[in-house]
């Protein structure tokens, strides 16, 4: 992985009650207790219920807490069931996933995350966005086209790229065990980062992840991708053992 800060990002999910703090608490103490021998950064991106429980009951606070998902609209407003970006940055939410797959399969479309996006940056909120193709548009060779229409529908060159952080998970890779193979993933990684370089007219290089299946057993070769920037985490940010198992070579 590059030298920039790694992140390790875990997306619960539709997962945890209130019983699931030793979850986080137990990864809380890890890596408070662990000198960091790398630049790491662990975000638990939680069910909205428990964002604000989480983050008064942590003591010495050093992993971050996050959201899943918002609607697009500011502030207050008559969208039952609906929890606005201010809102969660009020109850202490730090990061956002938008554009996640699993949404974006329920209808979300290009032009509703861009708002969604919007939303959070003006809560100043840090936004983990999520692209990807699905297996059928691999198969057809068309990843890289499908990445780049998704950028470019929903991210502005105005917005502030740098509380953006990028995702990349395949659809093919999310909950399957399948992961990609090393070369196709270093090539992605690299047109992602190039493209927004060249999209952004930026020098600063972009901060990427991988997401999609990632555990304790497959993260090691993972890293031999030298262009990611850390991991957007699903089923095994639920458990401490497995999450551990996962950092622990970022927290010696
Ligand atoms: C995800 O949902 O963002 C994810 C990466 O899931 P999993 O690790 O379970 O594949």
């Amino acid at each position: 992985m590059t030298n920039k800060l790694k992140y390790f990002i875990g997306n619960w999910k539709m997962f945890g009650d209130f019983n699931s703090f030793k979850i986080i608490d137990k990864i809380n103490r890890y890596t408070s207790k662990h000198k960091r021998s790398k630049k790491s950064k662990v975000v638990l991106c939680v069910p909205n219920i428990l964002i604000d429980f989480f983050r008064k009951k942590l003591k010495h606070r050093s992993v971050s807490i996050g959201a899943q998902n918002c609607h697009h609209e500011q502030g207050y407003g008559p969208f039952t069931g609906a929890v606005s970006a201010g809102m969660l940055k009020k109850m202490g939410a730090e990061y956002i996933i938008l554009g996640h797959s699993e949404n974006r399969a329920e209808g979300e479309n290009s032009s509703l995350i861009k708002k969604k996006v919007e939303s959070a940056l003006n809560q100043k909120l840090n936004v983990i966005f999520c692209i990807g193709e699905k297996y059928q548009d691999k198969k057809k060779g068309k990843t890289f086209s499908v990445i780049k229409r998704q950028i470019k529908e929903s991210i502005e060159k105005k917005f502030n790229k740098n509380k953006i952080i990028f995702a990349y998970e395949p659809v093919w890779s999310i909950g399957t065990n399948k992961v990609p193979n090393i070369n196709e993933l270093r090539a992605v990684i690299k047109f992602i980062k190039n493209d927004l370089k060249k999209s952004f007219k930026t020098k600063k290089t972009p901060t990427v992840l991988y997401g999609g299946s990632v555990n304790q057993k497959n993260v090691k070769s993972l890293s031999l991708v030298g262009e990611i920037d850390g991991f957007l985490i699903g089923g095994a940010s639920q458990s401490a053992k497995k999450f551990i198992d996962i950092i622990k070579n970022y927290y010696k």
